[in-house]
């Protein structure tokens, strides 16, 4: 069986209780080294054996795992935020199917909520943005042609943008060309949210590259930007006073 498992932004007390369950219960973990806080290998049981999948490729992954279930041993691959963004894990999980060894995954807190978290905000506020856009600037990993930055600027929604704290310069263009973004929209960069190292700059679209350059923030980053972060908001219709809901009766205005 292998367990894949979200470790969470960086804090290890950020893990679910599921995730930290099956990895103390681990014959083997393979975890995702780049970013996964190393103290979550101190929960391994003493002769769990551990792989850096930052050294490995799939097919190295998809080997051990292959040779832990020929064994019955308990694999558990240990993602950083939540599994299902940036992840890879589809690739593992259809390579598992053609070999039918079974899986499950555990969820984790996404870097984008640590963030959230770290800079106490909604991205979410009533009249200013009820959409989220999570995606990243065009690198060595192509985006589709309909999601380019750009494109998705063109809305004016809260956006987070993972993975691309190294082309910052190209992402305030293109925040910029999208037209709906000004120069004076807020944005805020959060470097390693919830690690002890964590840092964070706040800026506008119009001074985030040189911000960022200033900082020497070059990776474990995430770039969010637009109105959210600004003063201005209506309240909420659900802790309204007038307003009635299955739950509570509104008095009149
Ligand atoms: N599955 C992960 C994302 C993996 S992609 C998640 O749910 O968060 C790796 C990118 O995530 C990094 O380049 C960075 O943009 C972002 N990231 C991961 N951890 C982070 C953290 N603690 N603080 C800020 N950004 C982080």
């Amino acid at each position: 069986m292998v367990h894949f498992v979200g470790a969470g932004p960086g804090a290890p007390d950020l893990i679910t209780q599921r995730g930290a369950a099956l990895l103390q219960t681990a014959d083997c973990i393979i975890y995702a080294g780049s970013l996964v806080n190393p103290v979550l290998l101190g929960l391994a049981k003493a002769d769990c054996t551990i792989y850096n999948s930052a050294k490995m490729t799939l097919e190295d992954v998809i080997s051990v795992m292959r040779e832990n279930e020929k064994n019955n041993r308990i694999t558990v691959r240990l993602h950083t935020g939540d599994p299902c963004l940036y992840g890879a894990i589809r690739e593992q999980m259809d390579r598992l199917d053609a070999e039918s060894i079974p899986y499950d995954d555990t969820p984790g807190v996404s870097s984008f909520c640590g963030a959230a978290a770290a800079l106490n905000v909604e991205y979410t506020l009533p009249s200013v943005s009820q959409t989220v856009i999570i995606t990243r600037m065009e690198g060595r990993t192509p985006v589709p042609e309909k999601e380019k930055l750009q494109s998705l600027a063109a809305h004016g929604a809260t956006m987070v943008i993972f993975l691309s704290i190294g082309l910052v310069d190209q992402v305030q263009q293109a925040l910029l060309q999208g037209g709906a973004y000004t120069n004076s929209t807020p944005a805020a960069v959060v470097y390693k949210a919830t690690w002890p190292e964590e840092r964070i700059v706040r800026c506008t679209v119009g001074d985030l590259a040189e911000s960022v350059h200033k900082a020497d923030i070059t990776k474990t980053a995430l770039i969010v930007v637009g109105d959210f972060l600004g003063t201005q908001y209506d309240r909420s219709k659900l802790y309204d006073p007038t307003f009635t809901t299955e739950y509570r009766k509104g008095s009149k205005a």
